[in-house]
């Protein structure tokens, strides 16, 4: 039926398709048309953009401020719908109002099927070539892109709509009958909806009442949708969802559509999502936020404070030293990701975000905004557990032009150094200046920044919070506060809880003289080796728990240049010592997730949640207790570089509520909730 592939956990089934003399494709599996060759643009603009209003919803935002509006749509397909909503976008909408396009995909097309499609449009082709070079890759899950400087946020969600929606809210893939949702203003929502999902006498599974379930609690009133079928069940089911119906003329021959707006509430018997489990990862209700402090000015605090800026806010960061002064101030960060063939949270977490930091980086590295080069990263399988991966995903992860698998002499010729055995290569990896990407994200009108100031207490007034320093003068008061000062967010008595481990990596320095061969690319293994810059090698890290200091140690040397060895014979020349290096503090968690969200009020978590000790699946659908509008985003370990751009993503979507980047397991993994939580269900002391 569809293209064959193997299912796995990254295994998406991709469009099968056939294409007409008139050069439309056609899904073969569903018998359907994406679009009319003869006239699919003029239809789209009909059917989608027209009965959503949305010129004249967007020439009517308020130039003077920032905003986000944000289309859902089910069945990305070709991208036509997207694509149009973009070049109206552009046409119509203030510069400073982000488009938050979230679309579903269970059947992606395959990326030189979707350009082939899109030659039919010669009035689309240079926003059409933005996202053929951002399509994500033929993953299962949710791919986050920024377009043009961030002025569309694109959601791409690979899976069939029927998960992908739940996870969306936070629901478990059923529904239920109505009942009232307490924190239901606390749910993002669509400002409009473009339902596109092949005919329902064909696809039954998209016109479902999950999905109108769905639909119904991702809209306010004021939302809108547009469909091009007239179907009556599918009138009523979003009728009972508050949607005020109207049937309207179709496009050309097509005699009726449907179009709405939310106007009244959800009928009594409406199906609605079941409630979440336990949703304790979600901030519960915030105060209003203009102005945001952040505390530190590592990858984490600059990359949240860049999230933030773009979204409107006012930013203070604060830093006790200068921007990447601890860990992110090494010379070469790298980007890399681990797979598992079975791949836990962690596995999933780090894919998620190697996969965004590529194309967040690569925007930058075009732009010439920061330094660094896409030369790729050698990922050797040394281990036996490794080598049984390595084995294991090239049968499952075939065909990936972001991943290769490499072997024997291959290993030689992509990384310029006599290694064998066998390697995980990702092309579009490489290695970035951590300093260069903080300077760059912290260049925006909207931040500010103080340096040298040591924020050591957070004190709310009902109002604000005030930061306050050593000598309990207030620096700065802000609306929000996130913490993102690595191992010293502990100091703050709202965190003093988390376990927060402090990582001593050292890096040595070579002249590049000292290898017999140069590294064409990132060779990682126990450690890691770059390509050379201005004849230097940067070679590391070593992995201290125990030295606190950030002086230079020979003992580390000797590990690095230990490891360096151990890659091929005869690399290292005889009798050559480091010429430099750099110490610094990394800080990670005892899971080894970063930790990311709203900072938990351990007594009333205790209160809340107190019935998980007793079973750990109790149903308990209230909203969390945080402190109001406290958040944090530190322990990315020696993965920032990685890791930080999809978090900050992460921590910027909860302060401004929107629909977030990752899945509600992943968040979950990553709040800082999920050491109490853990605790509750044991039975541990808080
Ligand atoms: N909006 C698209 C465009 O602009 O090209 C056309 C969408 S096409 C009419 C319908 C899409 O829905 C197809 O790409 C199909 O693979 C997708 N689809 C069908 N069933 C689905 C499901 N259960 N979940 C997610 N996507 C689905």
């Amino acid at each position: 039926m569809t293209t064959s592939q193997h299912d796995n956990p990254y295994s998406i089934h991709c469009a099968n398709l056939q294409w007409g003399d008139d050069g439309a494709p056609r899904a073969a599996d569903y018998g359907d048309i994406y679009f009319s060759q003869e006239s699919g643009i003029d239809e789209s603009r009909h059917v989608f953009l027209n009965h959503n209003n949305l010129a004249e919803r967007w020439c009517a935002l308020d130039r003077e401020s920032t905003g986000r509006f944000t289309i859902i749509e089910t069945g990305f397909g070709t991208g036509l719908n997207f694509l149009l909503a973009w070049q109206l976008w552009q046409q119509t909408a203030p510069k400073n109002w982000q488009l938050h396009y979230i679309s579903v995909e269970k059947h992606p097309l395959k990326a030189e099927d979707l350009r082939r499609a899109q030659t039919s449009w010669p009035e689309l082709a240079s926003l059409a070539a933005i996202l053929q070079y951002n399509y994500p890759p033929l993953l299962l899950g949710q791919h986050r892109r920024l377009l043009n400087s961030a002025q569309v946020c694109l959601d791409l969600l690979f899976g069939d709509a029927l998960n992908c929606f739940p996870a969306l809210l936070d629901a478990p893939n059923s529904v239920v009958a109505a009942e009232p949702n307490a924190d239901a203003t606390q749910t993002p929502c669509a400002n409009a909806w473009f339902l596109d999902g092949f005919s329902p006498a064909t696809n039954p599974d998209m016109w479902h009442d999950t999905l109108f379930a769905c639909i119904g609690a991702l809209s306010r009133e004021g939302t809108t949708f547009a469909t091009f079928t007239s179907a009556g069940f599918v009138k009523r089911g979003l009728r009972a969802q508050g949607f005020s119906v109207a049937k309207v003329s179709g496009f050309g021959r097509k005699r009726d559509m449907l179009r709405g707006t939310v106007t009244h509430s959800v009928a009594s018997d409406a199906p609605r999502p079941a409630p979440v489990a336990v949703p304790w990862h979600r901030p519960a209700a915030q105060l209003p936020t203009k102005h945001i402090a952040i505390i530190g000015a590592g990858l984490a605090g600059c990359s949240t404070a860049m999230a933030l800026a773009q979204r409107g806010y006012k930013v203070t960061v604060i830093e006790r030293d200068t921007p990447a002064s601890g860990a992110s101030g090494n010379p070469q960060g790298i980007l890399y990701t681990k797979l598992s063939a079975d791949p836990g949270d962690l596995n999933q977490f780090t894919l998620a975000s190697f996969l965004f930091s590529l194309a967040h980086y690569r925007e930058q590295l075009d732009q010439k905004w920061v330094t660094g080069e896409l030369c790729g990263v050698l990922q050797l399988a040394k281990t036996q557990k490794e080598i049984s991966q390595f084995l294991k995903l090239k049968g499952i992860l075939e065909d990936q032009d972001w991943l290769q698998f490499l072997s024997g002499d291959e290993l030689h010729r992509c990384s310029g150094i006599a290694l064998d055995g066998q390697g995980f290569f990702y092309p579009q990896a490489g290695w970035l200046s951590p300093p260069s990407v903080c300077a760059a994200l912290l260049d925006h009108p909207n931040i500010k920044l103080v340096n040298h100031t040591s924020a050591l207490r957070l004190e709310h007034n009902d109002l604000n919070w005030q930061i306050l320093d050593e000598q309990q003068q207030c620096v700065v008061r802000a609306d929000t506060v996130v913490i993102a000062n690595s191992n010293d967010a502990t100091h703050f008595a709202q965190t003093a809880y988390l376990l927060l481990k402090s990582i001593r990596g050292q890096l040595s320095y070579l002249a590049e003289a000292s290898l017999s061969q140069s590294p064409q690319c990132v060779i990682c293994h126990e450690g890691y080796l770059a390509p050379p810059i201005n004849g230097q090698l940067c070679v590391g890290a070593s992995f201290d728990l125990i030295n606190k200091g950030n002086e230079l140690r020979s003992a580390d040397h000797d590990w690095n240049l230990e490891q360096l060895s151990a890659l091929a014979p005869n690399l290292v020349r005889p009798g050559i010592s480091p010429i430099g290096g750099r110490a610094a503090l990394r800080c990670a968690s005892p899971d080894y997730m970063p930790i990311v969200g709203a900072v938990p009020q351990i007594a009333n978590f205790a209160e809340n949640y107190k019935a998980l000790g007793k079973d750990a699946r109790s149903k308990i659908p209230i909203a969390a207790a945080n402190y109001p509008n406290l958040y944090i985003n530190v322990a990315h370990g020696s993965r920032g570089l990685t890791s930080t751009p999809l978090c900050a993503e992460l921590l910027a979507s909860y302060i401004g509520n929107e629909i977030r980047p990752l899945p509600r397991q992943l968040c979950q993994a990553l709040s800082p909730a999920r050491f109490i939580i853990r605790k509750l269900i044991r039975k541990q002391a808080l």
